[in-house]
């Protein structure tokens, strides 16, 4: 029995479509490894590789992010015309359940650990039900390690993807991970963590946890299990890491090398509006120069289109990272996703402005913002990354140079290219 796990391809039109330093969704060799092995599976990174049409498998699961809905739709199609069984899974299935209905033989809502070989056993009795819904969330001991060994290691940056925990205990309205997730914080066992990683074989690590810090106690006993591993490792975490010192040690000490910190706004109002109120405006500077005197650059995150948000604020938000040296920083504009808080709250203010899910990619304004025009968002949000990735910025905000000068200067020429191409295919 043939199986393809499919990540459907970013637009062209998307930043994420053009970014060559690209790695794998965990998703994917997740699955892999709850899948038997009289299967046979490939794993198939439209992002990465093409996929053929004309080979055929007896099962095709797609994981599908709100964005990739269009082409894992087109996909699923496409496949069914061939008398090919589909199953549609991730977060946007999950949120959107009667949409994706109609493009799969099966749609998988929730988490795929408890709800994966249920599936595969239902198929192979010829017996797949339209809907599997998993509402729980399932306990991460003892957890398989993801089967890396499918993918095509040339296609990839790096592919120590790994996560240690799921979840986080803030609830920020404009975010799908607490819709997905819930208001969970749950942890894996740091042993089962430490063998995944020695098993991995060395190299950079990503922890693709969405809060890393988000139970200090358990990220310092990781930590300190991590230091004789001798790894390098990024990852991403609230900004409350600064504030515990023997917290902040240990990271340093067991190898982190940068956090992507979701700073999100320059506004307190707008981020008491957005519940991200743990994050304090006044303390952003320090916080930074702490992280910095502890060897960890940065990758900050900034949305743009809040209500309290005029065209000010891009030039403000530049201007904050040069000044501050962040050596590299992602830009979104304010997304209504589906299953989101801020989604209901547009959406009951008639703000929606429609669901092409393809512009859901958080470099397109889908909706009407309070103190601007689409127009005026869409096109400070472009000047914004146009001047962040221009090479005055990167050299202001790089300089003066650190030892992981090198990485971020080939992430920040990397984005540049990348940014330089979203451009020309949206003009
Ligand atoms: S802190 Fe980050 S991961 Fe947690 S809810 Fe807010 S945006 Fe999402």
């Amino acid at each position: 029995m043939k199986l393809f796990l499919i990540a459907p391809k970013w637009p062209e039109h998307s930043l994420w479509g053009q970014i060559y330093f690209r790695f794998p969704y965990l998703a994917l060799t997740t699955l892999a490894a709850l899948t038997d092995d009289d299967w046979d599976i490939s794993i198939v990174d439209e992002n990465a590789e093409s996929l053929d049409f004309s080979d055929l498998p007896d099962l095709a699961a797609i994981s599908v992010m709100t964005p990739l809905a269009k082409r894992a739709y087109e996909i699923a199609d496409n496949f069914r015309a061939n008398g090919v069984q589909v199953v549609l899974g991730g977060i946007h299935p999950t949120m959107m359940k009667d949409e994706a209905s109609i493009h799969a033989d099966a749609v998988v809502m929730g988490e795929a650990e408890e709800i994966w070989p249920q599936v595969l056993s239902d198929f192979k009795r010829g017996k797949l039900k339209p809907v599997y819904s998993f509402t729980d969330f399932c306990s991460l001991d003892g957890l398989r390690f993801p089967k890396r060994e499918l993918l095509n290691r040339k296609a990839y940056f790096f592919i120590n993807t790994i996560q240690t925990t799921r979840g986080c205990p803030f609830d920020c309205e404009f975010c799908s991970v607490t819709s997905f997730y819930g208001r969970t914080y749950r942890v894996r066992s740091v042993e089962e963590v430490v063998r995944e990683v020695e098993h991995m074989g060395g190299g950079f690590v990503f922890f693709v946890d969405d809060n890393i810090v988000g139970k200090p106690a358990y990220a310092k006993e990781l930590f300190r299990a991590l230091v004789p591993l001798n790894v390098k490792w990024f990852s991403q975490a609230s900004l409350s890491i600064v504030k515990d010192g023997e917290l902040l040690e240990l990271a340093q000490s067991s190898g982190c090398k940068g956090l992507f910190i979701g700073f999100e706004s320059l506004s307190q109002e707008a981020l008491r509006a957005m519940g991200k109120s743990a994050n304090h405006v006044e303390e952003y500077k320090e916080a930074i120069k702490i992280l910095h005197n502890h060897g960890i650059g940065i990758q900050g995150s900034f949305i743009f289109g809040t209500d309290q948000d005029n065209q000010s604020v891009f030039s403000d938000v530049l201007r904050f990272i040069e000044k501050t040296h962040i050596e590299a920083a992602l830009f979104s504009v304010l997304t209504p996703f589906p299953g989101t808080r801020i989604q209901e709250v547009l959406s009951k203010q008639n703000r929606i402005l429609h669901t092409d899910w393809e512009k859901y990619d958080m470099n397109h304004v889908v909706f009407r913002p309070k103190k601007m025009s689409p127009k005026q968002l869409q096109d400070g949000f472009n000047w914004a990354y146009k001047n962040l990735y221009g090479y005055r910025s990167i050299v202001k905000r790089l300089f003066p140079f650190t030892r992981s000068g090198l990485f971020y200067g080939i992430q920040n020429y990397g984005f540049r290219q990348a940014w330089k191409k979203t451009l020309n295919t949206n003009e």
